[in-house]
């Protein structure tokens, strides 16, 4: 059997990877750093065209060290394929660790420490691959990509940028807010079907060009994609690219809920 993987950090990320920064950028009290940085997924070969920037790593980025690859993850594949871009993208977060706690993301989206950190990812892939287009997931990756555009390196990106809706906005406003998450889910598709329409015409060399079809006001089984083999580091079984979860957060206390993710591989998918 042969299997395509993801083989790690070339230059000029491997020293990034090497000399990232720990609890005294990003607090304990804040951040899930006893889970380590999760920095990226995606093409670091010089081939991505699109960059996109999420907000922070979760329970299954965690487990599979790439990131968006859970519920979010395979919502965004699926906008990305709209695109026709199947392979040439590269993926960061604004935050190196996930966060802990209601107010952490808000709270830390202008220090200057993780913007420089971060900033560094931007500048290497910016200068490193033919990106014609930026996508920002969410307001948070929104204020990361200002940051980063308006330092005299960010400023020499010229291409595309579209700021869309996190891909998990139906279901975390819908948890906050009380109002039904379909109501929501339309919502954000819309926001999509808008992005579709600045970011189709941008994208000068799709991997397969692909008419545009927009969004409907749900999901349909087909908006969603799967994650490549080749974005996951090597050995990691096909289960970790599944559309269903598969990781929780589990434990009777707060303290042992951070400490503990439950991994369950999906009943489908079990060769006994
Ligand atoms: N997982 C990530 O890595 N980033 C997100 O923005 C959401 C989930």
């Amino acid at each position: 059997m042969v299997q395509d993987f993801d083989s790690g950090y070339p230059a000029p990320y491997a020293t990034l990877a090497a000399a990232y920064p720990g609890a005294d950028v990003f607090p304990a009290t804040d951040f899930r750093v006893e889970w380590g940085p999760i920095f990226h997924r995606g093409r670091l070969d010089g081939s991505a065209r699109l960059l996109v920037i999420g907000q922070d790593p979760a329970q299954h980025e965690a487990i599979a060290r790439r990131i968006l690859i859970g519920t979010a993850g395979h919502r965004f594949q699926g906008f990305m394929a709209k695109l026709g871009i199947t392979q040439s993208y590269v993926m960061i977060n604004t935050y190196l660790y996930s966060v802990y706690g209601q107010t952490g993301g808000n709270k830390h989206a202008h220090d200057a420490a993780i913007a420089t950190y971060r900033n560094q990812w931007l500048d290497a892939i910016a200068a490193h691959s033919p990106i014609e287009a930026v996508v920002a997931l969410g307001s948070l990756a929104d204020t990361a990509y200002q940051t980063w555009h308006a330092t005299a390196s960010g400023s020499a990106y010229t291409g595309a940028y579209q700021h869309i809706l996190h891909p998990t906005y139906p279901d975390s406003a819908a948890a906050s807010s009380g109002t039904p998450q379909a109501t929501l889910m339309a919502q954000m598709l819309a926001n999509w079907n808008t992005g579709l329409d600045a970011l189709h015409p941008a994208i000068a060399h799709p991997d397969v060009p692909t008419p545009l079809v927009h969004y409907g006001t749900d999901l349909a089984p087909g908006d969603l994609a799967d994650i490549p083999a080749g974005d996951l580091p090597a050995g990691c079984p096909a289960w970790m690219r599944s559309a269903e979860p598969w990781a929780t957060r589990t434990g009777a206390t707060a303290a042992d809920k951070r400490a503990t993710i439950t991994v369950t591989i999906p009943a489908d998918e079990r060769p006994f």
